[in-house]
């Protein structure tokens, strides 16, 4: 045990195999050429730099071959080891197969596959953290299904179970000689565990998992895991962990950047826990994607246009740069201990087409669920059982090469601060009026390997009659092609209808255009410069005041020189505090009401459109366009904005 810890510590410490000792082979240090990392500044020596490798053995078995940078076909433990990687996380499923012994999928991890994963971890030097899910399949804070054979037991037996199965799988995999480093009772347990949804006995499966652990390995961290750091939980789980004294050292979250909120606000909420309860705290789950295409045939959770906060480019640089950054932010909180990647070996097991891949998947587990699991998750992967939705986040290519982001565990330590280049180009976005031209931009924004912006020329594939013919094809998405700095680059067109309204958005700042008419004398009554309260932009018209009755106003304005036709106005309003109002649209065609559209106003935020349809001007008329707004209430107030006068044929 001694001689493993001397080898760990030398291995992360100097990036050399300490191989006198081991009798291996020199391990030359880690560069890279095109890499770029910024070293993390006082990066703990201990910090642990994980990688989960759950699915491994099922890849394995569907002839999944992992390389190094050699291009030598390698154990992959070895080959994460010599790259800086520290520990292995592995989860542990109760009995993730039906009663003819067919795989659910997701890896099948059972203690059998966990205890193969410690094994061949152990000999590469790397240390084990253990992820009990408590289930027969995935759990999250989604679910968190009772394992079948539980599932008639009363929270007693439950909690017996949970204590036996946790020490029974630690003895296996003390056996099997993993180096348990750490254990997790329980995977992203928000609220809910092994079927139970009070905190009560939640917590009591927690004590009995803990206890455990304290019992067959007692030099192991006890984890407890949640998921949602956006969420504002995290104080409320601990402070309940602390009211039942549950017994565990680590508060670990999942951190996936298009989903759980910024960098900053992850530190605060785990740097909160850490020192109102003397925890340790670490990042459990984290990854990101390095292209936004699919390689197995089944549906990715992260691609190109998916919706989510994408601060980093889909490419190797910016897979790096996210998890660079996750690994700074832990590190420099309060008693943060480690970073994790989830599932970095877990790529296509390489057929050729989806029917070749899944009789892979469903043989030997190597997709996300099979349809066997059906039987015990029929809503999820009863319906949507298939292959790996996160090859495009792993750390390996889809031939099983390793890619260049993988060398950042061992490069952060030190940096690798190669001169910046251009790494992506970010998409450009403009909106053109079907009346107006189309000018595309003539630089755009370089994401550089080191995360700065630069701009640089860009070239787009289209020219001055194509553009023309975008606005005359009238309202429509267009997507057109560029090249710059050596990438692809790419400007969204969203043509409009014209807005044939002068200021309709009041961004001018003043009443230009408008005419207002106070017939009730309002205390207030003017243009306001508040972005929180406008529909868009910086601007609304405002209106309040103090006495009852005293809210009556029109907001309008006249348009000439239209062509004849239909015409559709519209426009928003939202308030409080009305009493009894009447509120409405209205359109005049030559100081006749051609329309009217009546609105509302009841609280904060809560916006009502009126339009009024189907305005038919001739030739020569003048339409009035504008709002009609009376409010008998004390302190009536309220704010209008987005008018909008568009053609309707
Ligand atoms: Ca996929």
């Amino acid at each position: 045990m001694k001689k493993m810890l001397l080898l760990i510590l030398c291995c992360s410490v100097l990036l050399l195999c300490a191989c006198a000792a081991s009798g291996a082979p020199a391990k030359a240090p880690v560069t890279s050429d095109t890499l770029y990392v910024r070293a993390v500044p006082d990066l703990p020596e201990d910090f642990i730099l994980g990688v989960d490798a759950s699915s491994v053995i099922a890849e394995e078995q569907s002839g999944v071959r992992y390389h190094d940078f050699a291009g030598e076909e390698r154990d992959v433990f070895a080959i994460l080891a010599e790259n800086g990687v520290t520990h292995i996380r592995v989860r542990v499923w109760n009995h993730p197969y039906d009663r003819d012994g067919n795989g659910y999928g997701g890896g099948n991890c059972d203690i059998e596959k966990a205890a193969e994963i410690g094994k061949r971890a152990a000999a590469a030097g790397l240390r084990l953290i253990v992820d009990f899910h408590y289930s027969d399949f995935w759990a999250d804070p989604g679910k968190q299904m009772v394992p079948l054979a539980w599932k008639d037991m009363g929270i007693e037996q439950k909690t017996e179970a949970v204590y036996d199965f946790t020490r029974e799988s630690l003895g296996r995999l003390r056996e099997a000689g993993a180096d348990v480093a750490m254990v997790q009772i329980g995977n992203e347990t928000n609220g809910a565990l092994c079927g139970e949804k009070t905190w009560f006995n939640i917590q009591v499966l927690m004590q009995a998992g803990a206890k455990a652990v304290r019992e067959r390995c007692p030099g192991a961290l006890v984890a407890l895991h949640f998921a949602n750091p956006e969420s504002g939980a995290y104080a409320d789980y601990a402070k309940k962990l602390a009211y039942y004294g549950v017994d565990y050292d680590v508060f670990a979250s999942s951190y996936y950047p298009y989903w759980h909120g910024t960098l900053e606000n992850l530190r605060t909420v785990l740097g909160e826990v850490a020192e109102t309860y003397s925890k340790k705290v670490m990042v459990m789950e984290t990854s990101y994607a390095y292209t936004p295409e699919d390689t197995d045939f089944n549906g990715n959770t992260i691609g190109e246009g998916s919706p989510v906060t994408k601060n980093y480019p889909y490419t190797v640089q910016g897979q790096a740069n996210s998890v660079r950054d996750v690994i700074e932010t832990v590190a420099h909180t309060p008693n943060g201990i480690g970073v994790c990647y989830w599932e970095g070996a877990w790529i296509t097991v390489g057929g050729s087409s989806r029917e070749e891949n899944a009789a892979l998947w469903e043989k030997y587990g190597s997709g996300w669920a099979s349809r066997f699991a059906a039987g015990y998750d029929p809503d999820d992967a009863g319906r949507y059982y298939g292959g790996c939705a996160v090859d495009n986040q792993a750390l390996f290519d889809a031939q099983g090469r390793p890619l260049e982001s993988l060398k950042l565990f061992a490069l952060v330590r030190q940096g690798n601060e190669l001169p910046p280049v251009p790494d992506a180009i970010e998409d450009s976005f403009l909106t053109a009026d079907v009346n107006g031209t189309v000018t595309l931009p003539e630089t755009v924004n370089a994401v550089m390997t080191d995360d700065s912006r630069e701009a640089v020329p860009v070239t787009w594939e289209t020219d001055a009659a194509a553009l023309a013919g975008m606005t005359a094809g009238g309202p429509a998405r267009h997507e057109i092609r560029g090249e710059a700095g050596g990438l692809p680059a790419s400007c969204t067109v969203e043509v409009v209808a014209h807005n044939y309204l002068t200021n309709p958005g009041f961004e001018q700042g003043d009443l230009s255009g408008w005419r207002v008419e106070d017939l009730g004398g309002a205390d207030e009554l003017f243009v306001e410069d508040k972005a929180n309260d406008s529909l868009d932009g910086r601007w609304h018209m405002h209106f309040w005041s103090a006495k009852p009755d005293s809210v009556e106003f029109t907001l309008e304005q006249d348009v000439t020189g239209l062509r004849p036709g239909a015409y559709r106005f519209a426009v928003s309003a939202m308030g409080g505090d009305a009493g009894e109002q009447e509120i409405y649209a209205y359109a005049k065609v030559d100081g006749e009401t051609a329309g009217t559209a009546p609105m509302a106003i009841s609280s904060y935020g809560n916006w009502d459109t009126g339009c009024v349809e189907g305005i038919a001007l001739g030739e020569g008329q003048t339409l009035t366009v504008g709002v009609y707004v009376k409010c008998a209430g004390a302190g009536a107030w309220g704010k209008l904005d987005g008018a909008a006068l568009h053609s309707a044929g």
